[in-house]
């Protein structure tokens, strides 16, 4: 075989110096949620098939449709992660957090893997960021998470965001909200693959986005309107804690979403710059999840935001969230191997870095002209040019990459000097 090998259908690589702003990205979505308490948690990005059956829901297409599955060699089988909630719940659980101070809240970040027909937006591989508040139904916690949710975009700088919020009911209200609905839709022209969805999770037809599908359903009844009291109660008060924090939302009562264990409190959020795949992310309640992953009854609620869509409205909006990826320092020693200037260069870059600053040196012989090109790719601030005839002299030049201003520095204490300089 020859040829260039190329990665996997459906995935990318993150490289820099594009990977700065990624990082960014990602800093920012969770940075309101860590300044409100919210910990770190990261399990395996394979779990056993049957968390995601169970938890996500084996009817679902993700679950039924677009999982990474294999065996392993003990025979086990194993699916790569297609979200993060069945797993962050799982480790709980298994970690036994929900007997300690509740709510347990967590965040986390990482791929997850779904077999989809890849286009703009939509990966094999890609990047969510979530948190999870895990043991209380109190409605001002939904409200935090949501605007956590909110919070993040606004930090990236995005200001095009829109929220849709919708409560899709409970135990104690669902089943019969869903015979009603499985109801409206026997009387409808349905084709059969849709009939069967009807007949499994009536909800998702709701969702449908296909016009003649769509068209019949405008005396659907929608679950807001169907709620009991408790989850009515819940409801409201989940918006009025949200607009006691500032937070703009649309009803959305014809919001449902493609897991199978949301209720009440559910959300999205979508961006009107970035075609058809607009959801930049979403979440919501699921109080009988950890029951159905074997646990005892503990309510909680949560949210993915979805990376790669975040950095596609950011480009949209043309707003770049701050990378601080800039070297203070570029050493440029002009002459090769075993020279005094590489030698004083690379020792100057490690004595620097041990103190605090970022510094990197120009390696390889190649010159002046070479090196200082070189160093202007470097994306550092100041250049530290080392060669033997200011050597000679008992000075280094250094250049400020971004004006063009040189100077000699002595070479005593250059250490302690260049700290004092470029320390920001
Ligand atoms: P979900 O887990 O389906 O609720 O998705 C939450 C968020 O993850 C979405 O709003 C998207 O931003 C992102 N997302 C979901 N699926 C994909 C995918 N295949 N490629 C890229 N981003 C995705």
């Amino acid at each position: 075989m020859s040829g260039e090998l190329r990665g996997p259908k459906g995935t990318y690589d993150v490289l820099p110096p594009a990977s700065a702003t990624w990082l960014a990205v990602r800093e920012a979505l969770l940075g309101p949620a860590r300044r409100a308490g919210y910990g770190y948690v990261e399990p395996p990005v394979f779990e056993d098939v049957e968390l995601f059956a169970r938890g996500v829901g084996a009817s679902t297409d993700i679950v039924a449709k677009e999982m990474f599955v294999f065996t392993d060699r003990g025979g086990r089988s194993l699916a790569l992660r297609p979200e993060g909630t069945a797993g962050v719940l799982r480790a709980l659980l298994q970690g036994r957090l929900h007997t300690g101070p509740l709510p347990v809240k967590t965040w986390y970040a990482g791929p997850m893997f779904r077999a989809e027909r890849p286009q703009a937006g939509r990966f094999r591989q890609f990047q969510q960021v979530g948190v999870e508040a895990v043991g209380l139904d109190d409605p001002a916690l939904d409200a935090e998470v949501v605007a956590l949710a909110a919070q993040g975009f606004a930090a990236v700088g995005l200001t095009g965001v829109r929220l849709l919020l919708t409560s899709l009911g409970d135990a104690a209200c669902r089943p019969a909200y869903r015979e009603r609905l499985q109801g409206f839709l026997a009387g409808l022209d349905l084709d059969e693959e849709t009939r069967r969805r009807a007949a499994v999770n009536p909800l998702r037809v709701l969702d449908d986005k296909r016009p003649e599908v769509q068209a019949q359903l405008g005396g659907a009844p929608l679950p807001p309107d169907h709620l009991c009291d408790a989850c009515r109660a819940h409801h409201d008060a989940v918006r009025e804690s949200l607009a006691d924090l500032g937070v703009a939302w649309s009803d959305a009562p014809r919001l449902v979403r493609g897991l199978d264990y949301y209720t009440r409190t559910t959300f999205e959020l979508v961006h009107d710059g970035l075609g058809a795949q607009s959801a930049v992310g979403g979440g919501g309640r699921y109080d009988g999840l950890a029951e159905t992953l074997g646990g005892p009854p503990l309510p909680g609620i949560g949210w993915a935001l979805g990376v790669e869509r975040t950095l596609l409205a950011a480009e949209a909006e043309g707003v770049a969230p701050a990378a601080d990826g800039a070297l203070d320092l570029v050493v440029v020693p002009i002459g090769g191997a075993g020279s005094a200037p590489k030698r004083l260069g690379v020792r100057t870059a490690d004595a620097l870095r041990r103190a605090g600053l970022s510094a990197t040196v120009v390696f390889g012989d190649r010159g002046l002209k070479g090196a200082m090109k070189a160093a202007d790719r470097s994306g550092a601030r100041h250049a530290l040019v080392v060669g033997e005839r200011d050597l000679a002299e008992g000075v280094a030049q250094l250049k400020d990459l971004t004006t063009g201003e040189q100077r000699a520095v002595p070479l005593d204490d250059l250490v302690t000097r260049l700290t004092e300089e470029l320390r920001p």
